[in-house]
């Protein structure tokens, strides 16, 4: 097995404004070199999660911590938040947020101008991480002036440039249309096999996610680790309905179908799922439904035979009209 990197036990937070813990009792081992995906529905402490592996919480977020999280053995209570950042790059959901240079190289090279890096090996080191994440054509632009795609490759660059081996995304897909998803999520799967990074993506769209395998699935509600699986194990599972995730839409169609999920029939991804072994029962689920409507058709409401009509003359509207509403439709 690999090492472990990131370590929480029994870990619990609670903010200084709140009455109530928002992280319970947390216990999750990320290793290196994997790539975790933290889902939850809205407010159930994803983002607390995240906030304590790059520092913010406590340092910029104050409030109580008990237990212990330690990264790469190293009780995080006792780094800095400068000392964090140089093993955690965060991405945030809003890119704009995150902006600090007029220009993206400008933006790009803010950590290093931070550590003093001579300009030369700056200019070096920027450019290849532009080449990386494939922004280093918009150099000389103003962050702002990018689509949202490219503004997350800037930030993206900028949580890299420093070396850091933990890249964590809070909601990266939020403010991306789906194509543009579907690219970064691309990206995303490239840098943890190409640049050995270790990936934490938090995000409730779990669907564009698995787009690219990840290696688990935690999942997250009311500030409690209620799962800790392989996404196919956890698609087979009813716990994402019950928390209130959307799971894929294949799944929920198939689970709807009457099918049992088989997690060993390439269930993570729509494109290589073996459908064979669902053939019999959709089959029969559509035999079903095809019996229910024929036993529907028996009771027409309305009834509608060859029906012609004109306001005028000589301009017919309806030309011969024939159709059925039975008894329970729904049409439009
Ligand atoms: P998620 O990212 O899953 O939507 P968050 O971690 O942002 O959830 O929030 C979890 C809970 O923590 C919420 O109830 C929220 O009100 C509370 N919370 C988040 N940030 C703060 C803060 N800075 N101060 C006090 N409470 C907070
Ligand atoms: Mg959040």
């Amino acid at each position: 097995m690999k090492n472990p990197i990131i370590v929480f036990e029994n870990f619990s937070f609670q903010y200084r404004a709140q009455k109530q813990p928002t992280l319970k009792n947390i216990n999750l081992t990320i290793y290196e070199g994997e790539k975790v995906l933290i889902v939850g529905p809205s407010g159930s402490g994803k983002s607390t999660l995240a906030h304590c592996i790059n520092g913010l919480v406590p340092f910029y977020y104050e409030g109580e911590i008990s237990g212990s999280l330690k990264i790469r053995g190293k009780e995080t209570k006792q780094m800095s938040i400068f000392e964090l950042s140089h093993q955690v790059g965060t991405v945030l959901q809003d890119s704009d947020s995150q902006f600090i240079g007029l220009t993206v190289g400008e933006d790009i090279a803010f950590k290093l101008e931070n550590e003093c890096i001579a300009q030369k090996m700056m200019r070096e080191k920027v450019e290849a991480v532009s080449k990386l994440v494939d922004i280093h054509s918009h150099l000389e632009d103003g962050p702002h002036d990018l689509s949202g795609g490219q503004k997350q490759r800037v930030t993206l660059a900028g949580a890299m440039v420093g070396g850091g081996d933990i890249l964590l995304f809070d909601e990266p897909l939020a403010s991306l249309d789906p194509a543009t998803g579907k690219t970064a999520i691309e990206l995303i799967d490239r840098l943890q096999s190409e640049g050995h990074k270790t990936i934490i993506i938090v995000e409730h769209r779990l669907e564009d996610v698995l787009h690219c395998d990840v290696d688990r699935v935690i999942v997250v509600s009311e500030g409690e680790i209620v799962k800790d699986e392989k996404p196919a194990e956890l698609l087979a599972l009813d716990i994402l309905s019950q928390v209130g995730i959307r799971e894929p839409l294949y799944i929920t169609a198939l689970k709807y179908a009457g099918c049992k999920i088989i997690p060993e029939t390439s269930i993570a991804h729509v494109e290589t799922l073996k459908i064979s072994d669902y053939k019999t029962q959709m089959i029969k689920w559509l035999e079903e439904i095809m019996e229910e409507k024929q036993q529907k058709m028996g009771s027409p409401l309305l009834t509608f035979e060859k029906v012609r009509f004109a306001y005028a003359e000589q301009k017919e509207i309806l030309h011969g009209i024939s159709f059925e509403v039975n008894r329970g439709e729904m049409i439009s």
